[in-house]
């Protein structure tokens, strides 16, 4: 079956002081909370504090996640990190093709396939974004764009790998904007991505997969999203750097 995931991404924000604090008290806070054991709860701070959130969280039951990756193991790429050295520093998951990624570092559905299948391969799950623009939406573009970007991403993982694999269905147009998709938008998106892993990959794989909403999802909003059928959780940008926001989101995670 597949997994909940609650996962908090921090973007640039955040340094050794606030991090540490930021991780303490959502570690403290979900410890407190019935249920948790349930939901996957990730954080994923900027790559040079990874470390420092992964002293605070261990031994508890959150996780550890990066915010980007290089598909090479090692060797003379600089500024870059491999799947490896976050497998090193506790890290189990990585956000792969973040639209931020995408669009101000220009990653291409390429280039996000090769860092998929590395994470895949040294056992990191890939949080793997996908979503379309205003336009594209406009211009009734979501099911092509979302459809390429899902395959291009798992082109080369095999059926046995991809239940490790995460989709996060995070529409540009809502990501920090305040605005988020309808409820409606959000299962149609939903439903259409659990088909092109089930065309994939076949139904019962398809229904391991865990499929995450992204964009603006707050306090507020969190119980409607995360009671549509297809979502198995939430991919939290703004909401994730208040222990109290995120943690109310969590809690309607766990239902
Ligand atoms: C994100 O950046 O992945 C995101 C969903 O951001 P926000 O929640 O701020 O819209």
């Amino acid at each position: 079956m597949r997994k909940t995931i609650i996962a908090g991404n921090w973007k640039m924000n955040t340094d050794r002081a606030s991090a540490s604090e930021l991780a303490t008290a959502v570690a403290r806070g979900a410890e407190a909370l019935p249920g948790t054991d349930t939901v996957d709860i990730v954080l994923c701070p900027p790559s040079v504090l990874v470390p420092v959130v992964g002293e605070r969280i261990a031994n508890t039951r959150i996780r550890l996640g990066a915010q980007n990756m290089y598909n090479e193991p090692k060797g003379a790429f600089t500024g870059e990190v491999s799947g490896e050295m976050l497998r090193s520093v506790g890290c189990s998951y990585v956000i792969l093709g973040h639209s931020e990624r995408r669009t101000l570092f220009g990653a291409s559905d390429l280039d996000i396939c090769y860092k998929v299948n590395a994470a895949e391969g040294v056992g990191l799950s890939p949080i793997i974004c996908v979503g379309e623009t205003a336009a594209e939406r406009e211009h009734g573009m979501m099911p092509h764009v979302v459809e390429r970007q899902v395959r291009t991403a798992l082109d080369g993982i095999l059926e046995f790998s991809v239940r490790r694999c995460v989709i996060a269905y995070e529409p540009i147009w809502a990501i920090g904007t305040g605005e988020n998709a309808t409820p409606d938008q959000i299962a149609e998106a939903h439903s259409f991505i659990r088909s092109i892993l089930a065309d994939l990959y076949g139904a019962e794989v398809a229904l391991d997969v865990s499929v995450l909403y992204g964009g603006s999802v707050n306090r507020d909003n969190a119980p409607a999203i995360m009671a549509l059928p297809d979502v198995d959780g939430g991919l939290i940008g703004g909401a994730s750097l208040d222990a109290d926001s995120f943690l109310s989101i969590v809690r309607a995670a766990i239902g």
